[in-house]
């Protein structure tokens, strides 16, 4: 039998549209990719999601979310979407384990990593290069590493890095970051850290790990080698769109086409969170989106059921 609800993705537009489908007695069908929590779970710290005075942990934020999900009746599948069906009703949803079908579908599948898109990046990952400090820093207790970055996750990591690396030289092509100011102010009064400006990797090279990174001064054009153990980086995102193509409308970027309340270009399919907006990629966005289409799916159903059983006249 066809699900009621699909909810594509476990971070905080996942969680919070699982939140408000379940409690519509909706039973929603939470498939969470590769891990619970989206990439909010490998945030070392949050400090701007509101009722937490107190930074919070990532991965105890997004726990939190998905139990208060699964205390109205979301039931969550550890599985990935391979491919979706959009053509016919219900839709299908594939994934590694399984095929479903569903009435409304929500896609919240988030984003991941940008890549530096460099020879040896591919070639060295897991043995030197990484997207995510909370999983790896330890790693790197006693070396020195670089992060390359300007944005609020590249200063934000490198800051959780120095409880591991003696040392960590923040890699940045302009000279300004792009960091919220309070960000910037911690990282600039940290000793272990230290910014190179205006430069660009241009590859990464090491003999069974990674040894150093080639670099280019953007404005002078001078090419130079930093010895380093770990390169980290934090260069934005890309969404996680691929097993949508062909399905609905995309924007040249990517991205889920979605207006403002979530609605995509098919009906019955809605978009939360990083998988729709290159903007803010809030915790904070991303769980009112998740409320929205949440909201929304509750009202979609109603009147499919309405529909398929209409009220007797009297
Ligand atoms: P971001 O804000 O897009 O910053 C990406 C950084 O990488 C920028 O400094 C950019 O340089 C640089 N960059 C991009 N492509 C590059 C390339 N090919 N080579 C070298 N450098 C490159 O991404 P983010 O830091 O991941 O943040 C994304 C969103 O999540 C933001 O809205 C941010 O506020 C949010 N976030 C918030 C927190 C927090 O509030 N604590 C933590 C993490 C993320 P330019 O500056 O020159 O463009």
């Amino acid at each position: 039998m066809a699900e009621k609800v699909i909810i594509i993705g476990s971070g905080p537009a996942g969680a919070t549209a699982a939140i408000y489908t379940a409690r519509a007695s909706l039973a929603p069908l939470l498939i969470a990719g590769p891990a619970v929590g989206g990439q909010v779970a490998v945030s070392s710290e949050v400090g701007n999601y509101p009722g937490f005075p107190e930074d919070i942990s990532g991965l105890e934020l997004s726990q939190l979310m998905i139990k208060q999900a699964e205390r109205f009746g979301t039931r969550v599948e550890m599985d990935i979407v391979t491919a979706v069906d959009l053509s016919k009703r219900p839709f299908k949803v594939a994934t590694y384990s399984g095929e479903y079908e569903t009435q409304a579908l929500i896609i919240a599948s988030g984003g991941s990593p940008r890549k530096l898109g460099v020879p040896g990046e591919a070639e060295f990952a897991g043995r030197g290069v990484s997207y995510c400090a909370t999983c790896d820093g330890f790693f790197y207790t006693g070396k020195e590493i670089v992060m390359v970055g300007g944005g609020d996750a590249a200063v934000e990591e490198a800051m959780f890095l120095t409880r591991y690396a003696t040392h960590v030289q923040v890699i940045h092509r302009r000279n300004q970051l792009r960091a919220e100011k309070l960000l910037q102010e911690r990282a600039f009064a940290n000793d272990k850290i230290s910014f190179v400006w205006n430069t660009v990797v241009t590859g990464i090279t090491g003999d069974s790990a990674v040894t150093g990174i080639n670099v280019r001064n953007v404005l002078t054009g001078k090419e130079d080698l930093i010895p380093t153990k770990g390169v980290f980086a934090a260069i934005g995102w890309e969404p996680n769109t691929s097993f949508l193509a062909g399905q609905l409308m995309l924007h040249d970027n990517g991205y889920v086409v979605a207006d403002k309340d979530g609605r995509t270009s098919v009906e019955g399919v809605w978009a939360a969170g990083d998988v729709c907006d290159w903007v803010y990629r809030q915790i904070a966005t991303s769980v009112g989106s998740g409320a929205k289409v949440g909201i929304q799916a509750e009202a979609y159903i109603a009147k499919l059921e309405e529909r398929a059983n209409p009220p007797r006249k009297e």
